[in-house]
């Protein structure tokens, strides 16, 4: 069973400074970092190859910002209170670099605010937005030489962010991004600016990954992109989506295959046969809608319409075995009129999502919707908010419900303080709470039959 790498080799230790801009570090001995991750499953896996980075220079990774010489925070700017989290935060961390700490940000602040941040946040060694993380060994080494201002903000890149070590943390499903950057242009979406255009990595270094993954002992790979669907291979095999789900799914010691996050407009026939065909590739799409009118699909410049969208849906309810749909919705977008937003409801009552994460929409910078009129003041979108989820709470209830008395394989993932209770996912991307009297069954599959359903879990009790 694969488990996180810790290999320390150098350390980093510090100067103290007494004001203002850091002063000049001197690294020497073994090092150590704390990171701290915002935002998306993206940014979880960067966060683990930045650390691969980290401890392949000797660093050793530990729980808080007092017990490391490098303090880094890998942000995230899609919503405005997950960027002013991060200011909060790095404001907390001032005086720890009086204390001879470098504080670095990477990530989409970093990317979004660049060299402001010097300005802001004096007291911050390293900027670096993620289309630049290829180059982080060289950042790194020049904050151990001694730079105390090191940037890395260029998003005009062909490279992926390949590292030789991964520091994965879960031992038993593995993240791999397959294409980094959007091509897409969403009118509200900070993304194409923050993580630069699509790169896609080449199949045969995807492929050589999972069959080193698989030999640790990982059994689940979840392939990552924030456009997965959109993956175009630079190699000459110029291997599809489709066919890469396949080839992944056929490497030895391989039992589950996920994919997120796919656009709806790349979202071709082929997948679903590669899903029929292959019962490794896990019953899950997550296909964001973002909301249910048309007008306003095109104000998010989504390009797509309601009809083409549920064109997609119907393809993926006709599949020969029952694969579930979640989504991403946005209320309150500019100029969301009360008849768009109750298309958007009805839209709900039309797919019946498995689940769906909503969110108030919320102006980014840098992003074309910042300059729209017809803002939805903060209370109609809370309200709307309340009214979706209270609806999709309502679907959820009964489509668990319909799973009781039924068996499913989990993959155990966690163990609960209480005696016997332990908790897995279905290949369905469902958590089931259940009850066991194995001794030890983490990262293990197991049979569990369906004992009872809220909205958003369900518990049984193991099969054996
Ligand atoms: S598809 Fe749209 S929402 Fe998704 S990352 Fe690209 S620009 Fe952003």
């Amino acid at each position: 069973m694969g488990k996180p790498f810790d290999i320390g080799l150098e350390r980093l230790t510090g100067q103290a400074s007494t004001s203002g801009a850091p002063q000049r570090v001197e690294v020497s001995g073994r090092g150590t970092f704390f990171l701290e991750t915002f935002g998306c499953q993206m940014n979880d896996h960067d966060s683990e190859k930045v650390a691969g980075v980290l401890l392949s220079r000797g660093y050793h990774q530990v729980e808080t910002p007092d017990a490391a010489a490098l303090i880094l925070y890998n942000t995230c700017s899609i919503r405005e209170k997950a960027a002013q989290k991060v200011f909060s935060r790095l404001g907390e961390y001032r005086e720890k670099q009086s204390e001879g700490k470098i504080i670095g940000v990477l990530g989409c602040v970093a990317q979004q605010e660049g060299e402001d941040i010097f300005k802001r946040a004096p007291w911050v060694s390293l900027v670096c937005g993620s289309a630049s993380y290829s180059k982080l060994p060289q950042m790194i080494a020049q904050l151990e030489a001694g730079n105390h201002r090191v940037t890395g903000l260029d998003t005009d890149t062909d490279e992926t962010f390949e590292t030789e070590m991964t520091r994965r943390d879960n031992p038993w499903r593995a993240y791999l991004t397959i294409i980094e950057g959007c091509d897409k242009a969403c009118s509200y979406c900070v993304v194409p600016y923050t993580r630069g255009p699509e790169r896609s990595r080449a199949s045969d270094s995807v492929l050589k990954e999972v069959r080193q993954l698989a030999e640790l002992g990982y059994s689940e790979v979840q392939l990552l992109g924030q456009t997965v669907n959109s993956y175009a291979d630079p190699t000459p095999r110029k291997m599809r989506f489709s066919e890469l789900l396949l080839t992944v799914a056929d490497v030895p010691g391989i039992r589950r295959v996920r994919f997120t996050t796919s656009h709806p407009s790349d979202f071709t026939p082929d997948i679903v046969e590669a899903m029929e065909s292959q019962p490794k590739i896990c019953d899950h799409v997550h296909l964001p809608v973002q909301s249910g009118s048309t007008k306003v699909l095109q104000a998010m410049q989504r390009t797509y319409t309601r009809r083409e969208y549920l064109e997609k849906i119907a393809m993926i309810r006709d599949a020969k075995r029952a694969i579930a749909i979640t989504t991403d919705i946005i209320v309150g977008f500019p100029g969301e009129t009360e008849d768009d937003f109750r298309e958007t409801l009805s839209l709900l009552d039309e797919v019946k999502y498995n689940s769906l994460f909503s969110f108030k929409y919320s102006p980014r910078p840098n992003t074309p919707s910042l300059a729209m009129p017809d803002a939805i003041p903060e209370e109609e979108k809370s309200r709307r908010l309340a009214v979706l989820q209270e609806k999709q709470r309502e679907i959820q209830t009964i489509r668990n419900e319909k799973l009781v008395d039924r068996t499913f394989e989990l993959l155990v993932s966690g163990k609960s303080r209480r005696e016997n209770q332990w908790s897995g996912y279905t290949t369905s991307h469902v958590v089931v709470n259940f009850a066991s009297q194995a001794k030890e069954l983490l990262g293990t599959y197991v049979q569990v039959r369906i004992t009872g359903a809220t909205p958003n879990c369900l518990v049984g009790e193991q099969v054996v």
